[in-house]
């Protein structure tokens, strides 16, 4: 997508493709800053929908993301309040995420050591499941924390 067009975000390229779809009459951002609410003005004050060859774009990239070994956490932390245990369960799986993208063994492992300072390493998991029913990207944790704990506290 970057290659296609350096200028626009990440965000503007889903946001444009809910709003292009039919029948769509409003889409909700989740936005952290002010400079997020600036881009998502900057495509949706002068709303122009997704046109042929972006749809193109952006089926490949999704080809291309959906081979990717890395686990699709957004870091959104919808799955820690909850967890009885206080697994950092994102800090966890970007851990991981930089050993199965970069091959960064050490890195992952400062990481992995970071992300479980205050507590609740991998292993710590009791499977409840709360987090996996809160997780909006439907990322089975539970499985991906026990495949974390085998590689990063082995
Ligand atoms: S399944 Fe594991 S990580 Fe998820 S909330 Fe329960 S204890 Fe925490
Ligand atoms: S809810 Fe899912 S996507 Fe969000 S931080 Fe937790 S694992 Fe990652």
């Amino acid at each position: 997508m970057s290659a296609y067009d350096g200028r626009a975000s990440y965000a503007s390229w889903a946001i444009r493709f809910a709003a292009s779809l039919e029948g769509i009459l409003c889409v909700l951002s989740g936005m952290s800053n002010v400079a997020q609410m600036k881009d998502n003005l900057s495509y949706m004050r002068d709303f122009q929908p997704l046109t042929a060859e972006e749809r193109a774009v952006l089926r490949e990239s999704q080809q291309i993301l959906g081979a990717s070994p890395a686990i699709p956490c957004t870091s959104c932390q919808y799955c820690t309040k909850g967890c009885p245990k206080h697994i950092n369960i994102p800090g966890i799986f970007a851990a991981m995420n930089s050993r199965l993208l970069d091959g960064a063994i050490d890195q992952a492992s400062l990481a992995y050591t970071e992300a479980t300072a205050e507590g609740g390493r991998a292993t710590d998991c009791i499977a409840c499941g709360q987090c996996e029913r809160a997780c909006p990207q439907h990322i089975p944790i539970i499985e991906q924390l026990r495949r974390c704990a085998a590689t990063l506290e082995g």
